[in-house]
């Protein structure tokens, strides 16, 4: 079952749905300006000089820019110490200008991330990291949800429809960040859902039984062909850089070439990847909205 056998209208192009958003909320921030006189603005924390995170934060700002919202960054040095940091935060926090808040992680070891996800005002908190923000998802309240599971849901129900009930839904992986928020969403959205992670005994099965498979765990090739049910969504969330003679490449978590008979499937790259950013803004834009007292 060669890669040719995925059609071209089984794969999830997120690359495309991204930028189709990022033009929505285009407009959208345009149509803001004139009802309220005021754009939503996002402030990006980066500590340190972390290469990776450093492409991430302007990749943010350009996206941020281009969708027409204010975009303040603050890059401190390494050496900032835990008092400097909170006191920025708490800046940001009453800052009008400010409807966003986003900490680049990892920082720098000497840094306590809990404490300063946890000293965000949970309403600018546009990561969702806030366990004001994981308590409100997981009792069904309209909260701020982590952006790479939001951009994930996005794209199921861009190709299943708003409704999910009853579908069986499998999540392999619980971070904090992608498997449990997945999972919570899954379970508002009334799928059948299923946690697997390393201590899982029977992952492939569970996962042959699955309408909707979210994979989130960083190793290439897990999930094989005959581990997909036929006609199932796959989302890979994975990101795994690898290197096949002597030329490096990312792939995801999904033996892409085994999922011909997936109903669709998210490529990696050009699948969840881009829809981070894009739910980034949209998160933005909500709480400037929530912040303003708009309507959704
Ligand atoms: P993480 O915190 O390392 O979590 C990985 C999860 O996978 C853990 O829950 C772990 O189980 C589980 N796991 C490990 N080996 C497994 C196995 N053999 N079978 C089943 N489950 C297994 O990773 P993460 O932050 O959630 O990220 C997961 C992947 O998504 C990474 O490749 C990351 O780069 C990618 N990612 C992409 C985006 C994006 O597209 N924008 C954003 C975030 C993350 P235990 O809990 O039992 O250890």
């Amino acid at each position: 079952m060669g890669m040719d056998r995925l059609q071209q209208a089984n794969v999830i192009d997120g690359k495309a749905f991204a930028a189709g958003m990022l033009e929505h909320l285009k407009s959208d921030v345009a149509g803001l300006l004139t009802e309220t006189g005021k754009i939503p603005g996002l402030a990006v924390v980066l500590v340190g000089d972390d290469p990776a995170s450093a492409v991430y934060v302007g990749s943010k700002h350009r996206q941020t820019v281009a969708a027409g919202m204010n975009s303040f960054e603050h890059r401190l040095p390494a050496e900032t110490s835990q008092s400097e940091l909170m006191s920025l935060i708490e800046r940001l926090n009453t800052d009008p200008q400010v409807h966003g808040i986003l900490v680049q992680l990892p920082l720098p070891k000497h840094l306590d991330p809990n404490a300063v996800i946890q000293a965000i005002n949970p309403d600018k908190d546009v990561d969702g990291f806030h366990i004001a923000n994981a308590g409100r998802l997981a009792t069904g309240q309209p909260a701020l949800v982590p952006c790479t599971p939001l951009g994930c849901m996005m794209l199921l129900k861009d190709r299943l429809g708003d409704n999910l009930a009853g579908l069986n839904a499998v999540v392999i992986g619980k971070s904090n960040i992608v498997g449990k928020p997945m999972a919570q969403m899954l379970l508002n959205a009334n799928c059948t859902v299923t946690i697997v992670h390393s201590k899982t005994r029977n992952t492939q099965e569970l996962c042959r039984a699955a309408d909707i498979l979210v994979v989130a765990v960083g190793r290439p090739g897990l999930v094989r062909g005959d581990w997909i049910k036929p006609g199932a969504v796959v989302i890979d969330v994975g990101i795994n850089r690898i290197v096949e003679g002597g030329k490096s490449r990312i792939v995801g978590d999904v033996a892409y070439d085994e999922a011909g008979h997936a109903g669709a499937i998210t490529p990696v790259p050009g699948g969840v990847g881009p829809m981070t950013i894009a739910c980034l803004l949209s998160n933005t834009l909500t709480a400037f909205r929530r912040q303003h007292g708009l309507a959704a």
